[in-house]
């Protein structure tokens, strides 16, 4: 155990399965004291809990949820901005209730907890806030644009705030996991219209990303990349890992844009 960080705190958003739950065990074995959410702590099954971790509740999708948050902790240094959900369907087809709903959780809920605990923060000298990307926002894939959207709005709000925050000794930054085993497949939302003409190729795109996602990394990796970025004295703006993240970016550095987006779309069964 690393005792040199025992003194601070991480709060860990969605810490009750996958991504956010490896992050919390990371956390607790590296000294820190870790508090996770979920919308109901009460319901997180046995094997799931985490010997160290004080669960409390929050639920993004709910205003008051997220404002009450700071009245069941102490003072955040470190804000883990992981709890989020996956979202699939053709930009045609898509509700704007399912996409307001997706913004509010992927990106508005964490925009202000960011925003409620940057003061402290800021006051302190020192700050961390990870937002939980998506390779995808890096990489588009077809049928994802709500989703991807998502994923791009929180990096943008990190990039550019970083900027204002870094003087204070408090950085943002984004980690983009690729495809990560976690189960998240099963939970994602879905939305098509009857007899929708996208049917076929969104059908073909629902079952490569089941399939890359149980073939994916397990979620502990993505929590080892996120203490990296934590514990750097000055994080980068962007990590990715997962889905041969370096080969990726190496690639999208050095080939025609092109190129990349026929790896994408070869890479989940589509001919384009
Ligand atoms: P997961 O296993 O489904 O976990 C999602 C977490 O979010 C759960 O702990 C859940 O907690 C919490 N959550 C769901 N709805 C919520 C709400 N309304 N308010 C507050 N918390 C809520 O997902 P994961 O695979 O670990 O993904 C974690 C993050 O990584 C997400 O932001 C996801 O978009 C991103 N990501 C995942 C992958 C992947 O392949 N798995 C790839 C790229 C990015 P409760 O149900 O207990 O409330």
């Amino acid at each position: 155990m690393n005792t040199t960080y025992t003194a601070r705190t991480v709060l860990v958003t969605g810490a009750s399965s996958g991504i956010g739950r490896a992050t919390a065990e990371a956390f607790v074995a590296r000294g820190y004291t870790v508090v996770g959410t979920s919308r109901d702590p009460a319901a997180i099954a046995e094997e799931n809990r985490v010997d160290g971790v004080e669960y409390i509740p929050l639920d993004l999708r709910v205003p008051a949820s997220i404002e009450a948050l700071p009245s069941l902790v102490g003072e955040i240094d470190i804000l883990i901005n992981n709890a989020g959900e996956s979202q699939c369907g053709p930009l045609e087809d898509l509700p704007t209730a399912t996409v307001e709903d997706l913004f509010q959780l992927n990106v508005f809920g964490p925009l202000r907890l960011t925003q409620l605990v940057l003061p402290g923060m800021r006051v302190r000298r020192y700050g961390r806030v990870v937002m939980i990307g998506s390779m995808l926002a890096s990489f588009p894939l077809a049928y994802r644009s709500c989703y991807v959207a998502t994923k791009a709005a929180i990096k943008g709000f990190s990039e550019a705030a970083r900027f204002e925050t870094s003087p204070f000794g408090v950085w943002l930054t984004t980690v983009e996991p690729g495809s990560i085993n976690t189960g998240i497949s099963e939970r994602r939302t879905t939305s098509i219209a009857d007899g929708s003409p996208y049917a076929a190729d969104f059908t073909t795109v629902l079952s490569a990303l089941d399939r890359r996602s149980h073939g994916g990394i397990p979620p502990r990796q993505v929590a080892e990349t996120i203490v990296v970025a934590v514990e750097s004295e000055h994080p980068k703006p962007l990590y990715a890992v997962g889905s041969r993240a370096p080969m990726m970016f190496t690639l999208r550095r050095l080939t025609p844009r092109t190129l990349v987006e026929k790896l994408v779309a070869r890479g989940h069964d589509l001919s384009r």
